[in-house]
């Protein structure tokens, strides 16, 4: 795509991004979870409005201290740390940066060049705020298109503010969403998230005709612990908990922090006797490990109760069942798994 565009079909490049972008919000099929789809074209739109090879929209989680692009032409995920690169200075210092000379930036990172063999001539990147004026993200297009080749810093910054600010609200609802059905203390998903979540589990389990099965499990005599350590204690324990819960499980299973100090697992293709091996391998975990607080050494145990679902059922039954083996496991001893 040569930059040579009459305003016309600048015009009309740029509609029919927003008719694709409008189709995919009202016809969105992967329901729940980020809009990736939707950063997908916000990049095109970017790529449009100022004529450039490439684009990336890049989201910055201060908390881990990464930029990771949402997505970026031509390329996988790329994570990097927040202190690096043209980006990472933009975004420190919430300024737009323009370069035709990248190679002689002190900022400019050759790294993704060296491994792809790409050659970066021009680059523009624009921070991206939310709504209350923090930067949460930032915009990138490479390579203006054209005879001249070069990023305007007057004009295409002023393009590409279109797509930059649509991004930020998408980017900013994303991160609402994502803050709802997140747990503060222990980061694991929240019930909320479980029932958002418990729909795909759904409609993949009718897809794939695969089992999907539930643990629902509790520290023993936690109350002691708050008790006797205090409620710090508690936390520092609900995080070690959690910790060990997320280590044991495959990236494509789910923990729940369903109350207090009760979690919910989800194991998507996993049969009730999988289900309560992975119990018991946590059971044994939580039960081996040591939680070290302010020079303690405190120590709890889980019980535990599996159950395979049944779609047929409510998302609050199934619960149930696992729940009323929870329950018979804390009735018969504690700190043991009961799948039936
Ligand atoms: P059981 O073995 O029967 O499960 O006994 P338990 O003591 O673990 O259960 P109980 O329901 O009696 O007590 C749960 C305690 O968990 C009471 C509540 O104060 C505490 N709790 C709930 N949420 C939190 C939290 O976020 N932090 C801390 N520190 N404690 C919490
Ligand atoms: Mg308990
Ligand atoms: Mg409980």
């Amino acid at each position: 795509m040569e930059d040579s565009r009459s305003a016309q079909q600048i015009l009309d490049n740029i509609f029919d991004v927003m008719q694709r972008l409008y189709d995919e919000m009202r016809l969105n099929k992967n329901g729940a979870g980020e809009h990736l789809r939707i950063f997908e074209i916000f990049a095109e739109l970017g790529r449009t409005l100022v004529g450039a090879d490439r684009a990336s929209f890049w989201k910055w989680d201060k908390r881990h201290g990464k930029l990771l692009t949402a997505t970026a032409t031509g390329l996988d995920q790329i994570i990097i740390d927040d202190t690096t690169g043209i980006v990472g200075r933009a975004l420190a210092e919430n300024r737009t940066i323009v370069t035709n000379d990248p190679y002689s930036h002190p900022d400019f990172n050759a790294e993704v060049d060296k491994k792809t063999g790409y050659v970066t001539k021009s680059i523009l990147v624009m921070p991206v705020a939310n709504c209350r004026g923090e930067i949460i993200g930032a915009f990138q297009v490479i390579n203006k298109l054209g005879d001249e080749a070069k990023f305007d810093a007057e004009k295409d910054t002023k393009r590409l503010s279109i797509a930059a600010f649509i991004c930020g609200m998408a980017l900013e609802s994303d991160l609402f969403l994502a803050d709802s059905q997140h747990d503060k203390l222990t980061e694991l998903k929240n019930r909320l998230s479980f029932h958002s979540d418990y729909q795909l589990y759904q409609r993949r389990a009718a897809e794939n005709a695969l089992p999907v099965s539930l643990i629902m499990c509790d520290i023993d005599f936690f109350k002691k612990v708050n008790d006797t350590y205090g409620h710090n204690a508690g936390d520092a324990i609900l995080m070690h908990v959690a910790k060990i819960l997320k280590r044991n499980l495959r990236s494509c299973d789910s923990a729940y922090r369903w109350g207090g100090e009760e979690f919910i697992l989800v194991l998507e293709g996993t049969a009730l006797a999988g289900a309560a091996k992975v119990a018991e391998r946590i059971r044994l975990a939580v039960a081996d490990s040591v939680c070290q607080f302010n020079g303690d050494d405190l120590r709890v145990t889980m019980s535990f109760g599996c159950a395979e679902i049944s779609f047929a059922l409510a998302a609050e039954d199934n619960v149930k069942l696992a729940d009323s083996r929870l329950y018979t496991a804390k009735k018969t001893g504690r700190n043991k798994v009961v799948a039936e």
